[in-house]
């Protein structure tokens, strides 16, 4: 087996242990039988994988009672527009951070639905900061305060959250979720597609304050609807069976790892020999991104000229490091060293990031 060293921004890298483990039990599951993914979701062997993973997440993220976990199917982009449909009531507005590409995505569909106040935007320093979490002051009366906790192709991560008083506070986690310990009682809503740091594509996760969904909306479609989604625990219809069992693995997975805290420190651990090596080749690597926002998850950079960028990416490729090249809004290059990635990885990254630069720089 030849297989490839990672950095794909997602789907993303998975633990060789969580694939094998799949691959295991795909044909028959816990000696059914049969597979979990031809079973019913109704079934025994499903509720228990559903509800288990669903325990796993609150211990992992250490979820204070008052919460509802669950998990939906359309990814992260769907809650885009299911937030503002349900938490901002006609005539209301609530807070958006314009951060980069994913921030802007939920405030724009935001806008198509209800009013909305632009509380930061990042726009003239093309991304590459984030408001100092300190000097956020909510609007009086918002329905909430909305940010990305990092934006996964501008590369800049929130490490503080701010005080949003009575504004209920809102989270996209896609690509930093359980990367670290986050205080959840902080947030009024949590959500993450699965698909970067938790298990294979097709889920989004869940998590709101239940006193917040509450000021959800009466009358929209089914699906839509988030009291209902939260009432049924997101089996209302037929949930995303095959991300589901992959993210189980990977909390048991991370579990095993020593869990948000033992994330937090391979992160840590990980990104700084990336890092390391941009700063000891300071001006051939060089970094869009405001260095006290830097993200572990998502590590960008550029080269001197295209044409390097161009080598830097072949010469990688022939070594078997794929995913690097940046995201085609940004150009560059970008490495996503999410949970999954392992620390070899990286160290094979930065090792060639060295040489490279020695002999073209
Ligand atoms: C990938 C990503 C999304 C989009 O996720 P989908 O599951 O593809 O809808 C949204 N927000 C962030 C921060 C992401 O990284």
């Amino acid at each position: 087996m030849n297989r490839k060293l990672n950095f794909n921004a997602g789907p993303s890298a998975l633990p060789l242990e969580v694939l094998q483990q799949l691959q295991d039990q795909m044909v028959d599951y816990q000696g059914e039988g049969l597979s979990i993914v031809e079973n019913s979701h109704r079934g025994k062997s499903f509720d228990k994988l559903y509800h288990d993973t669903i325990d796993l997440v609150k211990e992992l993220m250490n979820i204070p009672s008052g919460y509802s976990v669950f998990f939906l199917g359309g990814g992260a982009t769907l809650q885009f527009g299911m937030i503002p449909m349900n938490f901002i009531p006609q005539g209301g507005s609530a807070d958006y951070t314009r951060t980069g590409s994913w921030a802007n995505g939920a405030c724009d569909d935001a806008m198509k639905v209800r009013d909305v106040h632009v509380a930061f935007d990042g726009k003239s320093s093309g991304y590459s900061t984030l408001p100092d979490p300190a000097g956020i002051t909510p609007s009086s009366g918002a329905s909430y305060f909305y940010l990305c906790s990092n934006e996964t192709i501008g590369g800049v991560q929130w490490k503080q959250w701010p005080e949003t008083g009575s504004v209920p506070l809102i989270a996209d986690m896609s690509s930093d979720i359980l990367s670290r310990p986050v205080p959840v009682d902080k947030f009024s809503l949590i959500f993450a597609g699965v698909q970067k740091n938790l298990g294979p594509s097709g889920a989004a996760l869940i998590i709101v304050k239940d006193e917040f969904l509450n000021t959800a909306a009466d009358g929209l479609p089914s699906y839509l609807d988030y009291k209902k989604q939260a009432s049924k625990e997101g089996l209302m219809n037929t949930p995303p069976v095959f991300p589901v069992w992959g993210v189980k693995l990977v909390l048991e997975w991370v579990k095993k790892h020593g869990g948000a805290s033992g994330m937090e420190k391979r992160a840590e651990k990980k990104a700084a020999m990336i890092y390391d090596v941009m700063d000891r080749y300071d001006g051939f690597y060089s970094s869009p991104v405001d260095a006290r926002y830097r993200s572990l998850m998502n590590i960008v950079f550029r080269l001197p000229d295209e044409d390097l960028e161009k080598l830097f990416l072949q010469n990688s490729a022939a070594d078997g490091m794929i995913g690097l090249k940046g995201h085609r809004s940004v150009g560059g290059c970008r490495a996503s060293i999410y949970n999954g990635v392992p620390e070899e990885s990286v160290e094979a990254l930065a090792g060639f990031m060295d040489e490279f630069a020695r002999k073209h720089g």
